[in-house]
């Protein structure tokens, strides 16, 4: 079975990360997560962490130049028929038309688009309680109470919450969804190639309607014993 290419699109707290990890772990998906890759380079201080720091802690967008070599480099190193997963990229209209050209001067399947979306006031109590592994990225809901001291039951790395989970960031970083993101989201809608998905239910819920959605055999869903 062809697994079709994704891209993940959604506010902070729709469940991007974790549904991300689900599918690459039911169907052999290959994530490329853009968060994760970028605050890799803040935690390692390395040239780029340095320049994008500031962006990251305020909730700002990396421009675009820096988001493109870096999404180049990757795509450059995965199997053109590798299944893959982008989370979050692209978050603006610009960003949109790089990816299209991007896959199609490989001939790289196009995405189909998931927007997984949440009301804003569900979003506001989930970035409360949200904590990350550092090394892994493994999203915890709540504080798993069976492996403190803060220790990823995955990977061993220690967990904490992201700093641009702080309410003033948040409000900052949803701002930026709804003013730039959501042109996305209609540009995906006009190319017939965007599902909407409730992301408001448990995990397994969204798990289940994505699934459906994109009409993959029916996997069990591994229990995320911390979430
Ligand atoms: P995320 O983990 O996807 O919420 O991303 C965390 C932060 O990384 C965002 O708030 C932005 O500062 C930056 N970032 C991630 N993806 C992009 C992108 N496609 N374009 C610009 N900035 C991004």
């Amino acid at each position: 079975m062809q697994l079709a290419n994704l891209i993940m699109i959604g506010p902070q707290g729709a469940g991007k990360g974790t549904q991300s990890g689900l599918l690459a772990e039911k169907y052999g998906y290959q994530i490329i997560g853009l968060g994760k890759i970028l605050r890799d380079h803040v935690n390692k201080r390395d040239i780029l962490g340095k320049k994008i720091q500031r962006l990251l802690e305020r909730g700002e967008l990396v421009n675009d130049a820096i988001i493109e070599e870096i999404i180049r480099e990757k795509l450059e190193s995965i199997p053109l028929d590798q299944p893959l997963i982008i989370d979050g990229f692209p978050r603006t209209l610009n960003q949109a038309h790089l990816l299209q050209r991007l896959f199609l001067v490989k001939d790289r399947p196009q995405p189909q688009a998931l927007y997984l979306n949440l009301p804003r006031s569900v979003i506001l109590a989930r970035l409360a309680h949200r904590r990350e592994c550092n090394d892994c990225g493994t999203i915890f809901k709540f504080l798993p109470k069976l492996f403190k001291p803060l220790i990823c039951p995955k990977c061993g790395g220690p967990i904490s919450g992201r700093s641009d989970d702080r309410p003033e960031v948040v409000e900052a970083r949803l701002n930026i969804f709804f003013s730039q993101t959501f042109s996305v989201i209609d540009y995906y809608k006009k190319l017939d190639r965007l599902i909407e998905i409730d992301a408001a239910g448990t995990i397994e819920e969204v798990a289940a309607q994505i699934e459906h959605a994109l009409r993959l055999p029916h996997r069990e869903t591994p229990h995320v014993e911390s979430n």
